[in-house]
């Protein structure tokens, strides 16, 4: 069975170093807010290009502070609207319902699956004050037309970097440093996995930072003084640590991941099947390789029975959940197209050159 993804062997091609930094952290007796933490915030931000890092409990959290703070700074308040992909993971979209805001979805382009720019201003109201894309699958959106909109309304931009660490746009700006602020995830499948939850804002704008500090530590700046209502989200010295050692490896692996991207389209030559579409070769990092097909039930039952795992991201779409009743007559056709082919190959910086020749003949034979 080749799996689809193999988290014990990914973790374990960092066994020596992930052991060292455990050892190191048990031994000092110091487990939250420490040196660890600060030197991981230090090597992310520096890693994106931004001022800040600050880490925080996971990546619903991360994207749920940042419009915490930004109603705390009295930009966004209850009842704006935020504009969010509608085939996103759905925690883009309970992080603007957990904060009192309405999320207003865009449909995608159908060819890079992320946030089509050109739906956007005509779903701008008096009441919208953020647009927060999703780079989906691991590739950047059209951050260019993005930004442009954003900057011709007053919005603010906040990214959904969960997949996409480290992807990098045409002139070397990375994820997480083409918006206002941006949330990552840390959770132990995404590029960049903890061992256990984590996640990460990084912003360049101080105010913001400073605010954030606090609001992750309930509300306080200083112990025992709380400014505001805030939540606990810290990033344990633990899961800093064993990030740092895993960061050193990230661009690596990720260079490995577009090697098996290039030889799935090279090679791939099914008609029956619709490859991803890449721009720039530097601004995908195959947290997924997602193929369409028309019969995806059957292609998966075909891949499992050849030994070949795959998984579907994702197969309801966000205003089909039962957590948005109200919105459960809506149509979205594009995303509920996604949503009914889409299927996702094994990729990971542990799957063999062979097993990728395998599933490309299986696929190829289907
Ligand atoms: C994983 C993910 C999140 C949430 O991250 P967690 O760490 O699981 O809370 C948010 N958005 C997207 C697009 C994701 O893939």
């Amino acid at each position: 069975m080749i799996k689809f993804l193999d988290l014990y062997q990914i973790n374990q091609n960092h066994r020596e170093d992930l052991v060292t930094a455990f050892e190191r952290v048990l031994d000092s007796g110091w487990y939250i807010m420490g040196k660890e933490l600060t030197k991981f915030e230090e090597e992310f931000a520096n890693y994106c290009g931004v001022k800040y890092c600050i880490g925080v409990a996971n990546g619903l959290d991360a994207l749920i502070l940042i419009i915490k703070a930004y109603k705390e700074l009295g930009v966004f308040k209850d009842g704006d609207e935020i504009l969010v992909p509608s085939n996103t993971y759905i925690a883009s979209i309970l992080a603007i319902s957990a904060n009192n805001l309405n999320p207003i979805l865009v449909e995608p382009d159908i060819n890079t699956y992320n946030i089509d720019p050109a739906r956007i201003e005509s779903l701008i109201t008096n009441k919208t004050v953020a647009i927060l894309p999703v780079h989906l699958y691991g590739q950047l959106c059209d951050m260019d037309a993005i930004t442009e909109i954003a900057k011709k309304h007053n919005l603010k931009v906040i990214e959904d970097c969960a997949q996409s660490h480290g992807a990098t746009d045409l002139i070397g700006r990375k994820a997480g440093n083409l918006g206002d602020a941006a949330g990552f995830s840390f959770y132990p499948g995404k590029n960049l996995g903890a061992l256990g939850d984590a996640g990460a804002i990084t912003t360049s704008d101080s105010k913001l930072a400073e605010t954030l500090r606090a609001l992750l530590n309930y509300g306080s700046h200083v112990k025992y003084q709380n400014k505001f209502k805030g939540i606990n989200s810290r990033l344990d010295e633990l899961q800093a640590a064993l990030l740092s050692v895993k960061l050193e490896k990230l661009d690596e692996e990720t260079e490995y991941k577009r090697k098996i991207a290039e030889t799935y389209l090279r090679e791939i030559k099914n008609p029956a099947i619709i490859l991803p579409n890449v721009k720039n070769s530097a601004a995908h990092v195959w947290h997924l390789f997602v193929i369409r097909t028309e019969n995806r039930a059957g292609l998966q039952d075909y891949l499992a029975q050849n030994g070949v795992q795959t998984v579907i991201h994702y197969p309801i779409p966000p205003h089909k959940q039962l957590a948005y009743k109200e919105w459960n007559d809506l149509s979205f056709p594009i995303s509920e197209n996604i949503h009914d082919h889409v299927l996702s190959l094994p990729i990971s910086p542990v799957l063999s050159p062979e097993d990728v020749a395998e599933i490309i003949a299986i696929i190829n034979k289907w």
